[in-house]
């Protein structure tokens, strides 16, 4: 930090969370205490006509702006500042390599409430805890208060009290049923825990206990991956523990955990989807006795700033988050695991785009701590990076216990007869299964009743008025509904084009799907779990909670069923529509359609019995479906890994691409080939221009798209590129009448 010369002005400047590449020059405020100034503190700054939050980068003597013009710093928020030096400089990093404006990135780093000016302190919460009675119950006394039951279970499953966030994280609708037994006194408001949990205590000499129950015995190879990571403690270090679904990996996430927390450190766990976290959540505390955070986007402001002050003051241990919680600062860091970190989750998709895979390894990097990537399968960067040498490869190639890994078929569906989607051979083997009180699963990854509505007589389609996109038949709501935009019209019965042709529902959706399993299965019980389903707060984890108490036969839904969940009486995994992911243009999709396949068939077989999994395709011999069912996963990343380096793809090159998109059908292009020029002025012979081109979707509520892409052999030269590039494309003339964003390390090209 600048030393104050007399006579001269300090000068702080500061980054604002608005999105422009510079940093802004404010005048000390009146009285301020020299030893409060350091970089990272919280101001408040007069900006336009309005107050905003601004952080302060470093102090200067002097301002390229006229001392006279320049305004005064309000307010000091922080004494100190809440982010480390570390934290900062990862901040400074991240900026740079997604060449975004470094207030956004701040801001990105804060939670909501602390990034509004709020004041950095943790609001107490209420708790709950069983009272002796609520103890001594057997639950199954509550089974016609199905609610209660479910939450006096959790309680007596957790065995101590639970906050109000935690109970929100577990289930979003705990309130009423919590009050109940509030009434029946089976809970009682708990006092308040702060400073009492064991957090941090052992390393400090206290001999309080940090596991509760025992860890499992592992296998050699669990203990091989634990072993290496824990002999890494202290250092930096990346291993990609890759297992296949059911492997153990979070068993072996727990016994490194205990090590970190014997050392007194914290630990980052970071999740793709905040249904995941209440099943950890339920793991961890069953295991350990420290004090465990949870932040994910479900909770309110004021949850996430607690948790992320918490871990800022080290009052709890572990963090279990999604992307976002990656920033959270640690008081002492020790362990940052990022588990299926092949998900696109881990891409943020607007404005601050990073990859929270790849910043959580340069954060190990500046902490010198351990990353531990999880994944049973891996993104094909990760696996090119153990190539490398980067990462170190765990692996544990079998399901953990006397699970069976499932078996792969693809079902040849060429010419048979269909029932809307269901081939007669699968309808048997799910007559076969259900017969055996095993439950099946059935993936279709479409929602809605069928994604077009044609005209029988004329041809005619309904599309989105505003989006190149066809609209989406909702049945059950009676509309019509575009998937990218929203908008929605009625569902019409005549065709507006030739008004007496017989309009058709074209393809299948999940809603279609399910009217079908209810004529087929009329005496079984039928679960749809898709966005138009589980929009209802808390209905997602009401139905996974019937799926596994054995309420529910059959399963039926999209991608949310291909992400960690455990279905340990599925035995049966069906893929309905395995084709319509083969024929993508983006070069991600064959990696994309193989994780999910891999990932959806993990969901079989789970437990004691053994698992199926059947493909509908009418590609029986294509060498995505037979690689992958022949060889593995690892096989398929092999080939595919051999295909992008031959068409010198990502991860053999480095790409950032320019996406623009307005109200003006030629404004886009004009703008982006302004970009190019200037890009071409400026571009070394590894770095090439595509396009611009118009987007695979070319118009989108109502906006025209187009994009360019930069593409490179080497690294450092795309990134001088754009370092020339970014301030001067703020500055062209079109640029005010366009909106764009740059997507450094695009994971899809949309
Ligand atoms: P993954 O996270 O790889 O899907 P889990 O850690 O959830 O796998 O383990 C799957 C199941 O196997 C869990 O029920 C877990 O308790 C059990 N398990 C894990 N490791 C062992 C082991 N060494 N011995 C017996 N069972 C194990
Ligand atoms: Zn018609
Ligand atoms: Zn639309």
């Amino acid at each position: 930090m600048a030393k104050l010369q007399s006579g001269n002005e300090l000068i702080f400047r500061v980054a604002i969370a608005v999105p422009v590449y510079r940093l802004f020059d404010y005048l000390a405020p009146e009285q301020f205490e020299l030893t409060h100034i350091k970089p990272g503190i919280r101001l408040e700054v007069p900006f336009g006509k309005a107050k905003k939050i601004a952080i302060l980068v470093e102090c200067v003597q002097h301002s390229d702006v006229e001392i006279g013009k320049l305004k005064r710093v309000e307010r000091i928020l922080d004494e100190k500042p809440l982010l480390s030096t570390k934290d900062l400089a990862l901040l400074h990093w991240a900026g740079r390599y997604y060449h975004h404006p470094l207030g956004e990135v701040f801001s990105a780093a804060f939670p909501v409430a602390l990034r509004q000016g709020k004041s950095a302190v943790i609001q107490a919460e209420k708790r709950y805890a069983l009272t002796d009675s609520g103890k001594a119950i057997d639950s199954e006394l509550l089974k016609r208060t199905p609610k209660q039951k479910s939450v006096l279970e959790k309680f007596q499953a957790h065995q101590s009290s639970l906050s109000e966030a935690e109970l929100s994280a577990w289930n979003e609708n705990w309130r009423t049923s919590v009050k109940q037994l509030v009434g029946r006194q089976l809970l009682q408001l708990a006092v308040s825990e702060f400073g009492t949990s064991f957090t941090l205590s052992a390393a400090e000499g206290s001999n309080a206990p940090i596991i509760r129950n025992n860890a499992l015995q592992c296998n050699p190879q669990q203990q091989a991956a634990i072993t290496a990571v824990c002999d890494s403690l202290g250092q930096f270090g990346v291993f990609l523990l890759e297992g296949v679904t059911g492997s153990g990996k979070t068993e072996v996430y727990m016994q490194i955990i205990r090590s970190v927390l014997e050392r007194g450190q914290q630990v980052l766990v970071l999740l793709p989807e905040i249904t995941l976290t209440p099943q950890l959540e339920e793991r961890f505390r069953q295991r350990f006795t420290v004090s465990i955070a949870i932040s994910h986007s479900k909770l309110t402001d004021r949850q996430r700033a607690c948790a992320w002050l918490k871990m800022q003051r080290g009052e709890c241990s572990i963090l279990l988050g999604t992307r976002s919680a990656l920033f959270t600062p640690l008081k002492n860091p020790g362990l940052i695991i990022l588990d299926e970190e092949h998900d696109a989750s881990f891409k943020q998709q607007e404005g601050f785009r990073f990859s929270a895979r790849d910043v959580a390894v340069v954060r190990g990097k500046l902490l010198n701590i351990p990353v531990l990537l999880g994944s049973a399968t891996p993104a094909l960067e990760s696996l090119h990076n153990v190539d490398n040498k980067r990462y170190r490869l765990l692996h544990l190639p079998e399901r953990a216990g006397n699970a069976t890994a499932p078996v792969l078929q693809l079902l040849d569906i060429r010419n048979k007869r269909m029932q809307e989607g269901l081939s007669e051979a699968l309808i048997a083997e799910m007559r076969k299964t259900l017969a055996k009180d095993e439950q099946v699963l059935l993936f279709l990854n479409r929602r809605g009743f069928a994604p077009t509505l044609i005209c029988h007589g004329c041809g005619w389609v309904a599309r989105c008025g505003r989006c190149d996109a066809n609209l989406v038949i909702h049945y059950d709501e009676g509309i019509l509904r575009c998937h990218h935009c929203g908008q929605e019209q009625r569902l019409i019965r005549q065709c507006p084009a030739c008004k007496t042709g017989e309009l058709t529902p074209l393809g299948l959706g999940t809603e279609r799907v399910e009217k079908v399993l209810a004529e087929l299965f009329a005496d079984k019980v039928i679960v749809r779990l898709d966005r138009d389903t589980t929009q209802r707060k808390g209905s997602l984890e009401d139905y996974l909670q019937q799926i596994n108490q054995g309420l529910v036969d059959i399963i039926l839904g999209t991608q949310m069923l291909a992400k960690g969940h455990h279905f340990p009486n599925v035995t049966l995994v069906a893929i309905l529509d395995v084709d319509s992911g083969l024929f993508s243009i983006d070069f991600h999709a064959p990696e994309k359609l193989a994780q999910m396949i891999v990932q959806v068939s993990g969901r079989a077989g789970r437990a004691e019995k053994p698992g199926r999994v059947i493909m509908q395709t009418r590609q029986p011999e294509h060498p995505l479906l037979t690689t992958l069912i022949r060889q593995g996963y690892n096989s398929f990343a092999k080939t595919a890994l051999a295909e992008r380096k031959e068409a010198s793809l990502p991860p053999f090159s480095y790409q950032a691409l320019l996406r623009v998109q307005a109200l003006d059908a030629q404004m886009p292009k004009l703008f982006l080939h302004a970009v190019a020029e200037l890009a071409k002025e400026h571009s070394k012979g590894h770095t090439h221009i595509l396009g611009p081109v118009a987007a695979p979707m070319a118009r989108r509520a109502g906006l025209y798209r187009y994009q360019l892409l930069f593409q490179s052999s080497k690294r450092p030269e795309l990134h001088a590129l754009l370092n020339v590039l970014m301030p001067k494309i703020e500055k062209l003339k079109q640029a005010k009448k366009v909106r764009w964003s740059l997507d450094v390390d695009p994971v899809d090209l949309y």
